[in-house]
């Protein structure tokens, strides 16, 4: 039972950093605002979705956190991090750092469950945790939630942290005072839009999908991709880091300590030829736990197919 001495918000934020994560907050689950719904809508419409149809549905349910939970009262934003303390070998083929260990879909889930199960404890109210499992727009919540900005590389950056963080949200219907946005913003920098290697960040509202490298290597599952992206993607097969790389809020970032998010023997091994030699059932052992599992083995071939620059 909570000490008498401490508020509901202190005992949740206490937990969650006892978790393991490195930033908690809290907003009303109020619909989302007019002007975040309307350049939403704008980005869908000019199609800078690109592959991601899924990113077009389910309006109602990205807009009102309610319908996410009968009688939500707050969204809980949390960020984990995945920064790596140790990083691939040149030559091994480029993966993004968020895929380097184990899935975070699983990592985030355990501690999210964890975190749920104690509020339901303490509050006697239902919670709903979401780990990319329900149309909630996250980075959003975690902007109201006081834990981040948006930057221009679409990323939710953590001021003095930078932006490599898994994010999740749980909806509750307990209700908890509501942290103050973040008003932080990325001022005249810009140079995430100069490095984006594809051109991806030139029109402001989102980045357009249907030039950005993540997108095209991870969501894209077509037998092909545009010829110009074998120009490029360089070594990359799993993603792209260019625009965090880049970014001075990560200058500074520190590398995680949990262990899951280390790289897999096979991240550190990665090369083409062994690539090409893998089996379905030798990518579904090697990559079981891993995010790299969603990409599939004919698309992780495809890409691995485009990198011209690496032998
Ligand atoms: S992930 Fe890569 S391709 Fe996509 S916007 Fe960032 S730098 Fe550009
Ligand atoms: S590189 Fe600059 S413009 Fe891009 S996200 Fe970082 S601070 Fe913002």
């Amino acid at each position: 039972m909570p000490s008498p001495n401490c508020d509901i918000e202190s005992l949740i934020k206490s937990q969650a950093l006892s978790l393991g994560f490195d930033a908690c907050g809290f907003a009303a689950a109020t619909p989302v605002d007019d002007e975040a719904v309307a350049s939403y809508d704008r980005w869908i419409r000019q199609g800078r979705n690109g592959c991601m149809q899924w990113a077009a549905g389910h309006r109602d349910l990205r807009r009102d956190p309610t319908l996410l939970l009968d009688g939500a009262q707050t969204v809980i934003s949390l960020a984990l991090n995945y920064y790596p303390a140790r990083f691939q070998p040149a030559g091994a083929l480029r993966v993004a750092y968020y895929a380097y260990g184990r899935d975070y879909h699983e990592v985030l889930r355990e501690k999210m469950t964890k975190l749920a199960d104690f509020i339901e404890e303490i509050t006697h109210c239902a919670t709903r945790p979401c780990v990319d499992s329900a149309p909630i727009r996250e980075r959003y919540w975690a902007q109201r939630a006081g834990i981040g900005f948006v930057g221009r590389n679409n990323c939710l950056i953590l001021p003095g942290k930078g932006s490599y963080y898994f994010l999740g949200e749980i909806v509750t219907t307990a209700s908890l005072s509501p942290d103050e946005p973040c008003t932080m913003s990325c001022g005249d920098c810009g140079r995430c839009v100069e490095v984006c290697p594809s051109g991806a960040l030139r029109d402001v509202g989102g980045a357009d999908c249907n030039r950005c490298l993540s997108c095209l290597l991870i969501e894209n599952h077509d037998e092909s991709l545009p010829e110009w992206v074998s120009g490029v993607a360089g070594d990359r097969v799993v993603g792209c880091d260019e625009c965090q790389l880049c970014c001075p809020h990560n200058a500074h970032a520190e590398p995680t300590t949990i262990e899951d998010f280390a790289p897999t023997e096979a991240v550190m091994t990665l090369t083409r030829e062994r690539i090409m030699a893998m089996t379905g059932g030798g990518f579904r052992r090697t990559f079981a736990h891993s995010a790299i599992s969603r990409l599939r083995l004919k698309t992780l071939r495809r890409n691995a197919a485009l990198v011209t620059d690496v032998d």
